[in-house]
């Protein structure tokens, strides 16, 4: 199966995936305290979302589940993991960087008017289909 790797200097990046639509939007948390949603995708998939017409605080990019990611810290800058309750929002630019190189790789958002869902910049990421 397919995993993204940093463009710049190859480190994986997430595990491995499998290429799936992008599933509705999940709705807002109902549990009195939570107030991040559940991960909008199932682990082991990624879904390319660039029409961005359900909601503007969508970002573009390849959509994985957060415990799909590896390799990767948060952004040094704070104010890119910033959001109104647990966030982040992701409505600030990249908030996680590669932990090989530093290069701005993806952008997490888990805050309550967010989906719950790590978005990979397309610039930043490759998909590999060689077996490590
Ligand atoms: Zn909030
Ligand atoms: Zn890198």
């Amino acid at each position: 199966m397919p995993r993204f790797l940093c463009d710049r200097c190859r480190r994986p990046l997430t595990a491995p995936v499998v290429k799936i639509k992008v599933p509705p939007p999940v709705p807002g948390s109902q549990t009195p305290g939570v107030r991040t949603r559940s991960a909008r995708l199932p682990r082991g998939s990624y879904a390319p979302s660039f029409r961005l017409t359900e909601s503007d605080i969508d970002v573009p990019g390849f959509i994985v589940h957060p415990d799909d990611v590896q390799g990767t810290d948060q952004h040094p800058d704070p104010t890119r993991s910033s959001g109104c309750c647990q966030g982040p929002a992701g409505g600030d630019g990249l908030n996680l960087v590669c932990s090989g190189c530093g290069a701005e790789v993806a952008t997490v958002q888990a805050d309550c008017y967010t989906q719950n869902q790590v978005v990979l910049e397309p610039a930043a990421v490759c998909l590999s289909f060689e077996n490590d």
